[in-house]
C-alpha cells in the first residue's frame, strides 16, 4: 500500500503544507480512513494515543472547508479543555495548507463573553467541551446549521463523563446530511448506540499504534 500523502486526491497547497510539517508518510490510521473520509464516508475509528487521529480527521475536514464562506463548517467535540486546545492547534498546522482558516476553541472555565465575541467575528471550524458547545446553543450564539462534518474525538471518555445527553442535543442542532466521524478507544454500550444513532453506513476502522 502507498502510504504517501501524494497518493491522496488532496490539493497542491495542502500537499505542501503537509510534507512542511514534515508529515511524508500517513500513520496506519490516517492510511487506512483518509481514503473513505475524502469520499465522504462517515467513519468509527478505534487507535490508540499518538497515532494520528487529529490529523486523519483534520485533512478530511479542510479539505472540504470553504475558507470564503463565514459559516461554522466543521465541529470537533472532545472530553476536555486541554484536548480542545490541543487538537486545535493541530487544526491551525494542517489548516495553513488550506488559506485562512479561524478555529474557535469553546470549552468551559473560560468566560463566555470573549467566546461569544470570536464567534460573532466568524469562525470556520469550532472545537470545543459538550457542555459548553451546549450552552452556546442554548444561548443561540452558536449556529451549527452548516456543519458538514461532525467529529466526535475520544468519544468514550466523553460518554465516561456523563456527555451523552449534551452530544445527542448537539447532533439534533446539525444538519442531518453530514460527514460523521467517531473516535475512540474503547466500544461500550453508549458507544455503540451512539454510533447508532448518529452515523450513516460507517466504514469501521482499528489499527495499532506503531508508526
Ligand atoms: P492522537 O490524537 O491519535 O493521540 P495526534 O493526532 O495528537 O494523536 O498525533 C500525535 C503526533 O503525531 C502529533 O505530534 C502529530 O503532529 C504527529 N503526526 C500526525 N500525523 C503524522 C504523520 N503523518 N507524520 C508524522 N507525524 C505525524
Ligand atoms: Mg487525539
Amino acid at each position: 500500500m502507498n502510504t504517501s500523502f501524494s497518493a491522496l486526491p488532496l490539493a497542491p497547497r495542502m500537499l505542501a503544507n503537509l510534507s512542511q510539517l514534515g508529515y511524508q508518510n500517513m500513520t496506519p490510521i490516517q492510511a487506512a480512513s483518509l481514503p473513505a473520509l475524502l469520499q465522504g464516508r462517515d467513519l468509527i475509528a478505534q487507535a490508540k494515543t499518538g497515532s494520528g487521529k487529529t490529523a486523519a480527521f483534520g485533512i478530511g475536514l479542510l479539505h472540504k472547508l470553504n475558507p470564503t464562506f463565514f459559516a461554522v463548517q466543521g465541529l470537533v467535540l472532545c472530553p476536555t479543555r486541554e484536548l480542545a486546545d490541543q487538537v486545535a492547534n493541530e487544526l491551525r498546522r494542517i489548516a495553513r495548507g488550506v488559506g485562512n482558516v479561524k478555529i474557535v476553541t469553546l470549552t468551559g472555565g473560560v468566560a463566555m463573553r470573549p467566546q461569544v465575541a470570536s464567534l460573532e467575528f466568524g469562525a470556520h471550524i469550532v472545537v470545543g467541551t459538550p457542555g459548553r458547545v451546549r450552552d452556546h446553543l442554548s444561548r443561540r450564539t452558536l449556529d451549527l446549521s452548516r456543519v458538514h462534518t461532525l467529529v466526535l474525538d475520544e468519544a468514550d471518555r466523553m460518554t465516561d463523563m456523563g456527555f451523552y445527553d449534551e452530544i445527542e442535543g448537539i447532533v439534533r442542532a446539525c444538519p442531518a446530511r453530514r460527514q460523521t466521524l467517531l473516535f475512540s478507544a474503547t466500544y461500550p454500550d453508549d458507544i455503540q448506540r451512539a454510533a447508532a444513532a448518529f452515523l450513516r453506513d460507517p466504514l469501521e476502522v482499528a489499527v495499532e499504534a506503531q508508526h
